[in-house]
């Protein structure tokens, strides 16, 4: 998608401060972290929403989440905890239509959320 921020992170065309990537995922720290980790485990297809996947992409989605769990303790979040949210559309505050996976660590995290 040639407007979409994220796919510009991907593509290398906006720097991006970039903690992983493989052939399906890339992993960067974001802008405006909200705890001491806060880094956004993103697809390198562009999909818009949560709404957007199909049963072809449940593997995707499962890499996803165990690159989360996999950062969280390589980073030593993963005994005290940690939380991974996807923000899907107005009322979760999603800004960017580009699915990615928020991992946030390193403090106390409140339930529920706002
Ligand atoms: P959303 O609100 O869509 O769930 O999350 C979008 C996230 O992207 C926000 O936490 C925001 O701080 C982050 N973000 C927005 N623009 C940029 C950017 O240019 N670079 C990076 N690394 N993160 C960004
Ligand atoms: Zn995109």
């Amino acid at each position: 998608m040639t407007d979409c921020l994220f796919c510009k992170i991907i593509a290398g065309e906006i720097p991006g401060a970039i903690v992983y990537e493989d052939d399906e995922l890339v992993v960067f720290r974001d802008i405006n972290p909200q705890a001491p980790l806060h880094v956004l485990i993103v697809p390198r297809r562009h999909i818009s929403t949560l709404n957007d996947l199909s049963p072809d992409d449940d593997a995707l989605v499962g890499s996803m989440m165990r690159r989360a769990a996999a950062l969280a303790q390589e980073h030593g979040y993963g005994d005290q905890g940690y939380r991974a949210v996807f923000n899907t559309n107005r009322d979760a505050g999603q800004t960017v239509f580009h699915i990615h996976l928020h991992l946030l660590a390193g403090r106390g995290l409140a339930w529920p959320p706002g």
